[in-house]
């Protein structure tokens, strides 16, 4: 019997290296069997070189508002936390913090908060506006808003945007994002695809209850939706939450996750996780080397990127994004990588590969 199931694990994955197909009993298989881990991660590795090489993209990450009008039991931030100091930045520090990353040599710009009214359309169209300026990518996180607020970001210039599912378990989602609704969480993606965006989403792992099943519905999801961009993190409980006693994820069923999406999805951008790298001293490596291809620098001014507290371990000092990025550099080339040149769009690589 065990041997079966030894078999049956190294056949699944073969078939999954080279069609990117598995059903959810399959999945489901891979994700119980723990001792198949260090495999799946070797061939997360493989896929990536293949099909986004060896470069990395950097995100410029500017935490600009942790005012948000939402309620997540997981999040740091949110409204129910009274501890929380809040803070929001003028479209004047956003602007400039976006070109000071420009300059550090960012090509893309990732603008993320809270759910926070106070940026109503017409000052997030004068930042994006100003923003597209430094001719960067400009990618939002801000959260659920109606399909012509979308339309009209993507309009003043904005190029993708992130708005993770956090769960495909519907149950476990209103359980945790109280007055939220997954169905409108599912349909702001929709709304996002067709404004045109590169669209990336994402789930927690570990959150209390939730099932390996579900995760395996995850990644059939991602798939599903034709996502541009997967980020996976573990979930880490924050103190000041009601979820502070929980046990949350472990850095390596979150690796297995982003690995079992970079083995099904490809060619799409994934990201080694800020949340993995609070678990683990060399979580962003070992990330990059199971299947992940960007990284996030939070490039957001120091005593605000302390308040964008979302769990703990979160802060790292990038007060000098200069000297960061050349130790970034130096601790790629050790592991075969470089930092890339281009903007790093879904499928940019497989196109320049044609054209040579
Ligand atoms: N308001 C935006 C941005 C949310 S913060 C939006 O709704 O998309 C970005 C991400 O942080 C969330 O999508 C969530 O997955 C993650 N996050 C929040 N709390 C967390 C925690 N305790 N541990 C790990 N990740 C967390």
């Amino acid at each position: 019997m065990q041997k079966e199931n030894t078999h049956n694990w190294r056949d699944l994955l073969a078939k999954a290296e080279e069609t990117g197909e598995l059903n959810h009993s399959e999945l489901l298989s891979l994700l119980l069997c723990d001792a198949a881990n260090k495999e799946i991660f070797a061939v997360a590795d493989r896929v990536r070189e293949k099909y986004v090489g060896n470069e990395v993209h950097l995100r410029a990450l500017i935490e600009f508002s942790n005012y948000c009008k939402n309620n997540c039991l997981y999040c740091g931030i949110r409204r129910g936390n009274l501890h929380a100091k809040r803070y929001r930045l003028s479209p004047e520090q956003i602007i400039a913090l976006a070109q000071k990353a420009k300059e550090c040599g960012y090509q893309t710009i990732v603008l993320q908060s809270g759910e926070d009214a106070y940026y109503d359309i017409a000052k997030m169209q004068i930042i994006i506006k100003e923003i597209k300026k430094f001719s960067v990518a400009v990618t939002l996180s801000i959260g659920e808003k109606t399909a012509e607020e979308y339309q009209a970001y993507k309009e003043a210039g904005a190029d993708r945007f992130l708005l993770r599912i956090e769960t495909t378990d519907k149950e476990l989602y209103h359980r945790l994002d109280p007055n939220m609704s997954w169905e409108q969480r599912r349909k702001c993606l929709t709304y996002l695809k067709d404004a045109g965006y590169e669209v990336g989403t994402g789930s927690l792992i570990g959150l209390p209850k939730q099932t390996r099943e579900s995760l395996a519905d995850d990644i059939l999801f991602f798939k599903e939706i034709g996502a541009d961009m997967i980020g996976i993190g573990p979930f880490i409980p924050h103190p000041d939450t009601p979820l502070a006693k929980e046990a949350g994820g472990s850095f390596e069923l979150a690796l297995k996750v982003m690995a079992l999406t970079r083995i099904l999805l490809k060619d799409i951008n994934i990201p080694a996780t800020t949340a993995m790298e609070a678990l683990d001293p060399n979580g962003k490596i070992l990330a990059l080397q199971s299947g992940a291809n960007v990284i996030m620098p939070n490039l957001t001014d120091g005593e605000y990127g302390k308040l964008y507290d979302l769990y703990p371990g979160k802060h790292s000092d990038t007060s000098a994004p200069e000297k960061y990025r050349q130790e970034l550099q130096k601790q790629l080339q050790k592991i075969g990588r470089s930092i890339a040149s281009g903007q790093g769009f879904h499928g940019e690589f497989r196109k320049n590969l044609q054209k040579t």
